[in-house]
This record gives structure tokens, C-alpha cells and sequence, in this order.
């Protein structure tokens, strides 16, 4: 990292090197533009390389082959005898793999020439002469202090795990930090949050053996997702003999001599009290909009999350906000990242189309996966639509028994009156794989026709699509 000299004027100062304002950095440079990222961890990446996507998949992946080597026998192939888990070994791929995308980053940062600046960034006030100060912390007590100067500055500080209150995370209270570097993997966990972290821990230490208890206050897991996708997972997961509670209210989460102990009311009014080795808090993440400066800045923030315009432009002229700490937006890397580019290419003044909530696809990787955008059912009716659904079941689809998976399904919403597809949800195997095709099909303006006519290679999983457009017709092929 180097320090840049005090006269240089960028055109753009990105505070916070996550996936959100990397993504900025780079494209911005491949504009033409002189960019400066501010990153106050000693490596960039952000939440999603360090302590979020990135190690969560790669775990996943382990996961997904004990998995197979667990069922080795029904694919043929034997003389394996029984397979046991290196955890540290597990552990040291998860962190190779986060080390080769850190050195990943820092070529890319060289490459387009952006200048990678160390330190704390806080923002001084609005711009004086059109130009910007963050002021810049380096890392360690008494750090030293210089300043940044830019004419636009865009926000990516990121997010932050979220607490119960009067909690702490430590080696039993856990939260997506702690539970990545345990060294073990635990007997008995309780996950409290069912939204996609809390999904995917919990899917991931079952299949490792562990015993899971997941607790969610709202009534259904992924509470996000059309609710046919709630309720089916919902089944599969207590099917693997995970103890599902949703409709739950935490009351205590205390610990005891071994482990600790959550004490929640059910659905049916009942004090509930389970223990287990460790307690995953997963209950949402909190914006880092504190200590920036902000409150020297017109910059509007709302329950700690930043308010921005269609460009991504805050309150603030010239000051921009991206990533995790923006309002309105689910919180993922793809949303911070398009942000990201959005921003840097209105500063450009090139022409922008801007984030739209519902082009966003949402991927939760569970066993099974699930991949969906646009509207569910019930969004759909509610804004008004006439839907027509179709649902195809992986059970008809005949590279989901080569992979001898056949859980979940295909459901497309699509409007009656026109035929366009409004939401695809997937439930199934790949699905965070199979969205791409229902993305691109949504931003088309695609339609179930147009769709149904679309050639869908053979034998793959993507023909459940082709299966699901046709089942809005009642025309499906495999069922
Ligand atoms: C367990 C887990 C799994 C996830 N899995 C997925 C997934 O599979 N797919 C997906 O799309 N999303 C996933 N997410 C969400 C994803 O990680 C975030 O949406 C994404 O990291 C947000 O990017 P960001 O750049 O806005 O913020 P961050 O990634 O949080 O990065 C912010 C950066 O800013 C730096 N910073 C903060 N303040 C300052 C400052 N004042 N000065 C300088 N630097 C600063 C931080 O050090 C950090 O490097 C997951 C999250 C978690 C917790």
C-alpha cells in the first residue's frame, strides 16, 4: 500500500475495499478515472472474501463432497471405507482460497493503476472548490494522519454483524466471524436467525454431524422467498433431522459450564429451552455508518443505513454510497458490486441503468439450493397482476437423477395478460447456478412463450426452466 502524495486531486475516493467499492475502483480506473481506495483492514476484500461468501461456499463445497463420499456406495464405488473429516485441513483450503483472491485483488488494484491507500477514511465537511478531504487514520494507537482529496467520494464502509442485546461474540456466542475460524466442528449448535446466513451455517454443520436447532421469529425460513420455497425447505430440513422453530421469540441466551443455553417461546406460546456447545447469532447486519463523518455531511441516514438517489448518490453533492450501508437494497456482494459501477459510471458521466430491486437474483446455498428473482406469488398479486404460475418438479427432470437429487422445484409467476414472467423460484440442485438464465430473462422483459420456444440443451438442469415455462401453460413435457 503506498501513500499518495498531499497534491494529488482524484476524481474518486472510495472509503471501504469490499466487494462493493473494489468493484467501483476498478471500473471507475477503466473509465479513465484517477481512483483512491481507502481500506482500513490490513488486506481488501471486505466481509464477502474474508468472513462471508467466499469461506461459506468454499465450506459448502467440503460439505457437498462428504456428502458424496458419505453415499459413495450408491454411485458404485466402494472400498473407500468410512471417511473421516480434517477439520484444520478444511480450514487451511478455506483460507488458501481467500489468500490466492487477496493477491487477485492487489493485481487487479495495480493493474488499473488504482492507488490503494491504508488507513481509517472519514469524511471532513462538504466539498470546498468542488473538492472533497477524507481524512485518513493509519492503522495502530497514534496512527498518523493524512488527507485525501477527490472530487466525488463514494461510501462502502460495509456492514456488521448484528447482536441481541446485552450479547458479546466470544468462542460460544458466535457470529459469522467466530464460527469461521472454530476449531472444531460442534456437537450441538443453535442457530438463531433463519435468513441466509443462518440457513447456510445450519445446512453446512448437519451435514458435518452436527445437531441443529434454528430459531426464527418471523413465521417461515427465508422469510424473503416466495413461501412455497419456505414451506418445501422447511420440510427438508426437518427431514435431515434439523429441529426447525420458526414463529420463535428469543428470550435468553445465557451460558452454561459446557456450552450455552437459548430459552425461546414458541409458536404455540411455550417456553422452549435448548442447549447446545455453541449459539450462532445471525439476526441481520447493521450498516457501518458511524465515525465516518457523516454527521459533518448533508448525508441522510435511515436506522443506521444511508439514503441514496437512483444513481447512488446521497444527500451530500459529490458524495456517493454503496454496498451493505445503503437503504432499500438486500444486503449481497452482486447488489454492492453493481452499485459499485453504477456509481463510479455516473461520476464518469456516462449513461447508468440503475439498480432495480426487482433484477436482483437471490442466492441462499443450502442443500438444497435456492435461486430466485423478481416477484414472488404473493408480491405479484399484491402490485395488482393477474398470475399465472407454473411449478415443474426436479423429480421430471433427468440430470437431477444422474446427480440422484431430485428435491425442489422450478415455480415461474408470470403475469396472465401478457405472458411475462415476473419472478422465477428455484428450488433445487444448482439452483444459484440456474437463476443466471431467470435473470437475464427478467431484464429482457422475457415472456412465457418466448421462453417455452427457447432451446434448453439435453440432458441438463436447466430444462426444468424450459419444464416450469411450459407448466404455466399446463404444458410441461416431464410431468
Ligand atoms: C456469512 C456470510 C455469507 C455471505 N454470503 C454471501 C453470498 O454468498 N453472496 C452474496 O452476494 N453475499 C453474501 N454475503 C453478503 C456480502 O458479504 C456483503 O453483501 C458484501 O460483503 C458487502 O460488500 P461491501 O463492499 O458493501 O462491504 P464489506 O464487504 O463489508 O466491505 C467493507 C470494507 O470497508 C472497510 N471499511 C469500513 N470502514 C472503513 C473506513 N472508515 N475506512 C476504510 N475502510 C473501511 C472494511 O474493512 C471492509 O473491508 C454474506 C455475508 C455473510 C456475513
Amino acid at each position: 500500500m503506498e501513500f499518495p502524495l498531499a497534491e494529488t486531486i482524484y476524481d474518486v475516493a472510495i472509503i471501504g475495499g469490499g466487494p462493493a467499492g473494489y468493484t467501483a475502483a476498478i471500473r471507475g480506473a477503466e473509465y479513465g478515472l484517477k481512483v483512491a481506495l481507502i481500506e482500513t483492514a490490513p488486506k481488501l476484500g471486505g466481509t464477502c472474501l474474508h468472513v462471508g461468501c467466499i469461506p461459506t461456499k468454499a465450506l459448502l463445497f467440503n460439505a457437498e463432497i462428504w456428502d458424496h463420499l458419505n453415499h459413495a456406495a450408491e454411485f458404485g464405488i466402494g472400498g473407500i471405507g468410512t471417511p473421516t473429516l480434517d477439520w484444520a485441513a478444511v480450514l487451511k483450503r478455506k483460507n488458501a482460497i481467500i489468500a490466492k483472491h487477496v493477491k487477485g485483488l492487489e493485481f487487479l488494484m495495480k493493474k488499473n493503476k488504482v492507488a490503494v491507500i491504508a488507513g481509517y477514511g472519514r469524511l471532513t465537511g462538504a466539498a470546498k472548490d468542488g473538492v472533497h478531504t477524507v481524512e485518513v487514520t493509519a492503522a495502530g494507537e497514534g496512527g498518523a494522519v493524512s488527507q485525501v482529496q477527490a472530487k466525488n467520494v463514494v461510501l462502502a464502509t460495509g456492514s456488521v454483524a448484528k447482536m441481541l442485546p446485552g450479547l458479546t461474540a466470544d468462542d460460544r456466542i458466535l457470529t459469522n466471524i467466530e464460527i469461521l475460524a472454530m476449531e472444531q466442528v460442534p456437537k450441538s449448535l443453535i442457530v438463531i436467525g433463519a435468513g441466509a446466513v443462518g440457513m447456510e451455517f445450519t445446512s453446512l454443520f448437519r451435514t458435518f454431524g452436527s445437531e441443529v436447532t434454528l430459531v426464527e421469529f418471523l413465521p417461515r425460513v427465508v422469510p424473503v422467498e416466495d413461501e412455497e420455497i419456505s414451506k418445501e425447505l422447511t420440510r427438508l430440513f426437518k427431514k435431515r433431522g434439523i429441529d426447525v422453530n420458526t414463529g420463535a421469540r428469543v428470550e435468553k441466551v445465557e451460558k452454561t459450564e459446557t456450552g450455552v443455553k437459548v430459552t425461546f417461546t414458541d409458536a404455540n406460546g411455550k417456553t422452549q429451552v435448548k442447549e447446545a456447545e455453541k449459539v450462532l447469532v445471525a439476526v441481520g447486519r447493521a450498516g457501518r455508518t458511524e465515525n465516518i463523518g457523516l454527521e459533518k455531511t448533508r448525508v441522510e441516514v435511515e436506522r443506521g443505513l444511508v439514503k441514496v438517489n437512483e444513481a447512488q448518490e446521497t444527500a451530500e453533492p459529490g458524495v456517493f454510497a454503496i454496498g451493505d450501508i445503503v437503504a432499500g437494497l438486500p444486503q449481497l456482494a452482486h447488489v454492492g458490486a453493481m452499485s459499485g459501477i453504477v456509481a463510479v459510471t455516473k461520476i464518469a458521466g456516462r449513461k447508468f441503468r440503475p439498480v432495480r430491486r426487482d433484477r436482483i437474483p437471490g442466492c441462499t446455498y443450502t442443500e438444497p439450493q435456492i435461486g430466485s428473482v423478481g416477484l414472488t406469488e404473493a408480491q405479484a398479486k399484491e402490485k395488482g397482476y393477474e398470475v399465472k404460475v407454473g411449478k415443474f418438479p426436479f423429480a421430471g427432470n433427468a440430470k437431477a437423477t444422474i446427480l440422484g437429487n431430485h428435491d425442489g422445484f422450478v415455480k415461474i409467476v408470470s403475469d396472465a395478460k401478457y405472458g411475462e414472467i415476473l419472478g422465477v423460484h428455484i428450488l433445487g440442485p444448482q439452483a444459484t447456478e440456474l437463476v443466471a438464465e431467470a435473470v437475464a430473462v427478467l431484464e429482457l422483459e422475457g415472456t412465457v412463450e418466448e421462453m417455452m420456444f427457447t432451446i434448453h440443451a439435453h440432458p441438463t438442469l436447466a430444462e426444468s426452466l424450459l419444464d416450469a415455462y411450459g407448466a404455466v401453460e399446463g404444458m410441461a413435457i416431464n410431468a
